[in-house]
């Protein structure tokens, strides 16, 4: 998707990886699997300290969200804490509940980095976590069943969905653009 949008991507497994990006994608996959791998080689330490001085902006989507979450309804694990938001785990239902539905993107148009225009995005929901709180300078940018789906908090971005599974890639290039001026000259990718 990032290619798609012109940027250079490449694979983050360990620390040294995040050099030179201004923009880090945590995807969907399986966060108790996850939330391992990330703490071998101090990975979340590196992306904790890369985030907070400004140069690595961050965007998770379904599993990636809940990394990047304040804290998971039930649970005491440790996440990165970085995107003030509470979600519930697979709080949709299970994989048979799994679907795609049309998400508005109301809360997109103030945005300077949005260049996408006002139709609606497929939201590609696989058993996707529920955002059950947001902080307060947490805003969020789309609404599916009265639940927030998509949030940002500064250079962090959230989606309980997975804009990477369909065709359209403007919420990559919304993502990008916040990489870009949160990586200033130092931005060398996504
Ligand atoms: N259910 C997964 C989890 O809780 C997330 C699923 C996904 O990323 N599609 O980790």
């Amino acid at each position: 998707m990032l290619a798609r949008t012109g940027r250079a991507a490449r694979e983050v497994r360990v620390p040294e990886h995040l050099e030179g990006l201004s923009g880090l994608v945590i995807p969907g996959g399986e966060s108790t699997t996850v939330e391992k791998l990330i703490v071998k080689d101090r990975l979340d330490e590196a992306i904790r300290e890369r985030f907070r001085d400004g140069g690595l902006a961050l965007f998770g989507t379904c599993m990636g969200l809940i990394v990047l979450s304040r804290g998971i309804e039930g649970s005491r694990r440790l996440r990165l804490g970085l995107l003030d938001v509470a979600v519930a785990r697979n709080a949709y239902g299970r994989q048979r509940e799994s679907f795609e539905a049309a998400v508005a993107l109301n809360g997109l148009a103030g945005e300077p980095e949005w260049v996408g225009g006002t139709a609606p995005v497929t939201g590609v929901f696989i058993r996707a976590p529920v955002i059950t709180r947001t902080g307060a300078g947490v805003r969020v940018l789309a609404v599916h069943g009265g639940r927030p789906v998509l949030v940002r908090e500064g250079n962090a971005l959230g989606a309980a969905f997975h804009p990477e599974l369909t065709e359209d890639a403007r919420i990559h290039e919304y993502f990008a653009r916040i990489a870009e001026n949160a990586g200033g000259t130092r931005g060398g990718g996504v």
